[in-house]
């Protein structure tokens, strides 16, 4: 299993997991309500959000990211010429490593941006759903 967050950047090479890159900020700042949020890492920033009922879409919509962006920057103008690095779009998938011969089943559970405690529910459901699939399919032969 990969749970590795922005390490997945680093561990498999992921160039697609980045936040925000705003470095001067600091504090966490959040709107009454906390739809609104932005919330400083050791390196990157986090944006967010929505909240949407019965939006059962998996897909990053631009809108809505225009939408953040706009949102926080009204929150914290120094956002404006920060430069948006990626979405958070979970990645919860399988594939197979070759290792000495071997296909060895990887399950990534990651990318779940400043939404990781609400998604987890889900995401940790389906991610020991593709483990389990893995215990007992047949890994795919090489065709060489
Ligand atoms: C201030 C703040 C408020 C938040 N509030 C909310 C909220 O209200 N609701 C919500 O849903 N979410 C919220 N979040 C987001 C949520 O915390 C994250 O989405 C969630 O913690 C991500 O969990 P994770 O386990 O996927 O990744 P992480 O918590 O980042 O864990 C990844 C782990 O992998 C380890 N790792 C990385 N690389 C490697 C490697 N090469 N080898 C071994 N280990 C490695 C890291 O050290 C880390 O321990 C908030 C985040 C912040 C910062």
């Amino acid at each position: 299993m990969n749970c590795s967050g922005l390490g997945s950047r680093f561990l498999v090479k992921d160039e697609e997991v980045y936040p925000v890159n705003a470095p001067w900020l600091k504090n966490f700042i959040r709107d009454g309500d906390g739809k609104t949020y932005i919330y400083p890492g050791i390196r990157y920033v986090n944006i967010g959000g929505t909240r949407q009922p019965d939006d059962w879409r998996l897909e990053v919509d631009k809108e809505d990211s225009k939408g953040i962006l706009e949102r926080c920057c009204q929150l914290e103008p120094s956002l404006r010429p920060s430069q948006v690095m990626g979405e958070a779009n979970p990645r919860v998938e399988r594939e197979y490593l070759h290792v000495q011969g071997r296909q060895l089943p990887l399950v990534h559970n990651y990318g779940h941006g400043s939404c990781g405690i609400t998604l987890s529910w889900g995401t940790a459901l389906d991610a020991v759903d593709l483990l389990r699939q893995s215990l007992f399919e047949k890994p795919p032969q090489a065709r060489l």
